[in-house]
């Protein structure tokens, strides 16, 4: 049985506890354990999947078609371990098994309470499936304290009790902040966050302090003792200039180290960071710079766009130069000129998304990139802006457009109510819930021997996530194949476009899926390194 390993947060949001989490288990992976990563969401949403980006940043997609948190990404790319339903839970989705189990009858008259019942619950989710694994980790969202975590933090109590030491530790992460005017490193709220945490019963193994300084060494012990933990289980987490330092950053500071030795593993063999050098030397020493335009609608949140941006920024590890992203909002082009903003881009990429709002920005991006031959990448959404746009600029459809938005005089873009997955027939209807009409996760696709996508991918059988309702409208590829867009991707049984090329055109692809869940620093996806690629050759033009 697995070893768990829990992950909580204190003081304030956005510390990085889904990135501290991704790490230590790169770490403890790279000392040869099978390990695996969940995400405990005390929210009541079911999940993730109905919340605006803006609220809650991306909405991560596993291959069996889960809409998950978007710290699944971070473990993903992290540990290249793929994630799937079992691994984020949300209290909503909890609640709502408990309510169907107590409608079937299943608690036999009893008085349904959060203790035993719900705790119960969330003891069994995390427990499930974990038999061949050295480690699970699981991160609790939300900060201690917060009313809706209480029920989370009770079980993790309990199964600390429950298996003892050697099978559980409790890493707190917390923020020592600095204040300017006192030119000092502050301990109390990381004290009164412990605080906290051993009032529900949990005295945590480990703290990993957050701050911008290094910790000094008076100010660790101050913390230890006060929060009644060994000195050298107070981990100083300083600011990185990447993420993907994370792993070498935590291992110099003894974070993997003192884990194990909360389990009493003593002599487990070092680990090989060899990769993440690696990855760190090429982000921090790259021979170059590309200039990549995303031009999409959620870009005051950064979180929005996650994967994508990570994605971009593989694609240049890939070519050894940086990324630099401009994050372009489409309804800019609805009043100025689009060449204005994109004349001294090397690459434009037109991302997923929703609704009305900011499309027709979007189509003159994708305009500007085909005219004059700026690398052009469209995903999901962006393959319906570009299909728009060829179908009424080159096709000459007039009206042309996605019943998404209303009813188009040409659906070039539609929803398509049945296609058939392995022997399966799949359906949705335009009235399903929002929630449940998607295609979602992993589907295959066929790719044309001979077209670019199938050299990209030096293959001609792929599989990668989706996350949609809308599709390109078969009964439109004829005529625009006639223009040179073509389908150089197709779902098996021939029903459904999976990806549109331009061939006469340095780099034009668009993509029904989402590649870039699952593009990893040290395996970057195909599609984004030949992206960047041809932004490379592209900028050597200009
Ligand atoms: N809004 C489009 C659809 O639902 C595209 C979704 C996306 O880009 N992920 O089909």
């Amino acid at each position: 049985m697995a070893r768990l390993i829990f992950i909580t947060g204190g003081v304030v949001s956005s510390l990085g506890k889904g990135l501290a989490s991704a790490a230590l288990g790169a770490l403890l992976q790279a000392r040869g354990y099978k390990v695996r990563l969940r995400k405990l969401d005390p929210y009541l949403n079911v999940d993730p999947g109905t919340m605006s980006p803006f609220q809650h940043g991306e909405v991560y997609v596993t291959d069996d078609g889960a809409e998950t948190d978007l710290d699944l990404g971070h473990y993903e790319r992290f540990t290249g371990v793929a994630s799937s339903k079992a691994d984020n839970i949300t209290a909503g989705r909890i609640y709502q098994q408990f309510i169907e189990k107590e409608r079937r009858g299943d608690y036999l008259g009893r008085t349904v309470q959060v203790i035993p019942h719900v705790t119960d619950q969330i003891k069994e989710f995390i427990q499930a499936g974990q038999d061949d694994l050295d480690f699970l980790l699981c991160e609790i969202g939300g900060t201690v304290g917060d009313i809706e975590g209480l029920p989370f933090f009770e079980a993790i109590r309990q199964l600390g009790n429950e298996l003892g030491s050697e099978r559980v530790a409790f890493v707190h992460l917390t923020l020592v902040p600095f204040i300017e005017t006192a030119g000092e490193l502050k301990t109390k709220p990381t004290q009164h966050s412990v605080k906290e945490l051993r009032g529900i019963g949990i005295q945590p193994d480990i703290l990993l302090c957050r701050s911008s300084k290094p910790i000094p060494e008076d100010e660790r012990r101050k913390i230890a003792l006060f929060c009644n933990v060994r000195p050298e289980r107070v981990i100083p987490a300083i600011d990185l200039p990447t993420i993907y330092q994370a792993p070498i950053h935590f291992h110099d500071v003894g974070f993997d180290t003192q884990v194990l030795k909360v389990f009493g593993i003593e002599n487990a063999p070092p680990p090989d960071l060899s990769r993440w050098r690696w990855v760190v030397d090429r982000v921090t020493n790259p021979e170059g710079e590309v200039r990549i335009a995303v031009v999409g609608k959620y870009m005051q949140v950064k979180d929005s766009y996650k994967s994508l941006s990570e994605a971009l920024t593989h694609g240049g590890l890939a070519n050894n130069v940086r990324v630099k992203m401009d994050w372009i909002d489409s309804e800019i082009f609805e009043r100025d000129d689009a060449a204005a903003f994109l004349e001294e881009v090397d690459g434009i990429l037109v991302p997923g998304g929703f609704g009305e709002r900011g499309t027709q920005g979007k189509i003159e991006a994708v305009k500007f990139a085909r005219n004059r031959k700026v690398p052009f990448f469209g995903i999901c959404y962006g393959l319906h802006m570009a299909v728009i746009e060829v179908a009424r600029d080159l096709a000459g459809l007039e009206g042309a457009g996605t019943t998404e938005n209303g009813k188009p005089r040409h659906p070039v873009i539609a929803l398509m109510t049945e296609w058939t997955k392995g022997n399966r027939l799949e359906t949705r209807s335009e009235e399903g819930d929002l929630g449940g009409t998607m295609r979602l996760g992993a589907y295959p696709a066929v790719l044309t021997p001979g077209s670019r996508v199938a050299e990209i991918y030096g293959a001609t059988e792929i599989s990668e996530r989706h996350r949609h309702r809308y599709e390109v409208n078969v009964g439109y590829t004829r005529q625009l194949e006639e223009h040179g867009f073509r389908v150089s991707g197709w779902s098996p049984d021939g029903r459904l476009p999976e990806i549109m090329e331009i061939s006469d055109h340095p780099w034009f692809i668009g993509v029904q899926f989402h590649p870039e869940l699952k593009s990893k620093p040290f395996e970057p996806h195909p599609l984004f390194a030949s992206f960047i690629a041809a932004a490379v050759h592209q900028s050597r033009l200009v």
